[in-house]
């Protein structure tokens, strides 16, 4: 070896050991000179600070992902917006833990924006299961240009004035029509028949250990909700006397043995409001897919309520459910725990509360309060 090379060695030799012995006696010089701190977001925290725990604590949960054999064609349809990231990471994260890493259901996201790459890294580090995120073709969302503009802003005054929550909201007023009308007949969703519909920041308050997808589908079930409640009359003054001329109109899609009770006091002459708490659903596509509803659903927007008036896609799923099947297809899951602000279901069965492992307090269980539709629906 000649002498340049060997002097270089040496100088080398001292540099990686002066850095050796400052990044085990100076921690700051450690973080600040760590090539990982220089490109990771998770700043201050290195490898070299993380003692590893070593592979013998980490027992092998071999039942953890059960094989169902029974899996049905299902998904969970999640709604956001790219601001929503935080409130969809927290619900994805419950019902990942609460079902879905036992049963690993895909998941499809929808938004009329494309989302962001943040938005689509964070919530697939939830799951094992599939992820697809859609953007929602124009005139599945937007105002069609058949609605009177100046009609439609007047009504929207009106309701502000009225003080009737997100009564001055035309993307609220987007969103309500997608979901009654348009989130079923998306790309990404065509391929399923079956959906669980999930919001950001709701919370699944108990263990879900058997398959509601399976079990609807096995029990010819169609809609099914956890909570049930009165609609601000002045959110939809015309939708009953549209629902009642659709019916003049079409009296063969009234189911036999429907659940009209659950709607109307009056035998259909009046609408009680009451309506299942569509935040959550878990439904068969095939009935929102067949001739009842999309005749059902275009003669609604034909009517133009979803712009003139605020009308909910709560209210018209509801109603539709409850005319065009039979009672005995639509299912009330006790079993599920669930919370959407301000209300939650907690199972009203002792022994689901303690098996289920439920954080919910069966005492706010929202049955019971005077503002649910429950005992309507226990009437029918
Ligand atoms: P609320 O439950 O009636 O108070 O209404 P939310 O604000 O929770 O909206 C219902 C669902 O639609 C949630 O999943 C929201 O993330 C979603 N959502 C509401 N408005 C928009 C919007 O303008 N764009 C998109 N992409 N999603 C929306
Ligand atoms: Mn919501």
């Amino acid at each position: 070896m000649n002498t340049t090379l060997r002097y270089l060695l040496a100088v080398f030799g001292v540099v990686i050991t002066v850095h050796y012995v400052l990044s085990f006696t100076h921690t700051d010089y450690r973080r600040a000179t760590s090539l990982n701190s220089l490109t990771s977001h998770f700043k201050g925290v290195t490898p070299a600070d993380i003692t590893p725990i070593p592979d013998r604590y980490y027992p092998p949960f071999s039942n953890e992902s059960l094989t169902v054999d029974h899996r049905a064609n299902a998904t969970f349809v999640i709604l956001a917006r790219n601001s929503d990231i935080d409130g969809t990471v927290r619900s994805i994260r419950e019902i990942e833990d609460r079902f879905n890493r036992r049963f690993r259901y895909p998941y499809v996201f929808l938004n009329e924006e494309s989302f962001s790459d943040d938005f689509k890294k964070r919530v697939s580090v939830l799951s094992a299961a599939k992820m697809e995120f859609g953007t929602i073709p124009r005139d599945h969302w937007y105002q069609p240009s058949s609605i009177d503009e100046k009609k439609a802003d007047a009504g929207r005054n009106r309701m502000v004035e009225q003080g009737i929550i997100y009564g001055g909201s035309l993307s609220y007023r987007n969103m309500c029509r997608f979901n009654s009308g348009f989130f079923f007949r998306h790309p990404l969703m065509e391929k399923y028949r079956w959906y669980w519909r999930i919001e950001p920041d709701v919370h699944f308050h108990c263990d879900i250990r058997f398959d509601p997808f399976a079990y609807m589908e096995e029990n010819n079930k169609v809609y099914a909700f956890t909570i049930a409640m009165y609609e601000f009359e002045k959110t939809i003054p015309s939708l009953w006397s549209h629902v009642k001329d659709f019916i003049k109109l079409h009296p063969e899609y009234l189911a036999k043995d429907n659940a009209m009770r659950f709607l109307s006091d009056t035998g259909g002459d009046t609408y009680n409001l009451c309506h299942f708490w569509s935040n959550f659903e878990i439904a068969d596509m095939s009935f929102w897919r067949g001739e009842a509803y999309t005749k059902f659903f275009e003669y609604l927007d034909d009517k133009g309520g979803f712009y003139y008036e605020r009308w909910g896609d709560a209210p018209v799923h509801s109603i539709a459910a409850a005319l065009f099947a039979p009672a005995s297809q639509i299912q009330f899951f006790d079993q599920i725990g669930y919370e959407h602000n301000p209300y939650t279901h907690c199972p009203r069965n002792e022994d689901t509360w303690k098996e289920e492992k439920c954080t919910c307090d069966p005492k706010r269980n929202f049955d019971y309060d005077g503002y649910s539709c429950m005992s309507k629906w226990d009437q029918v």
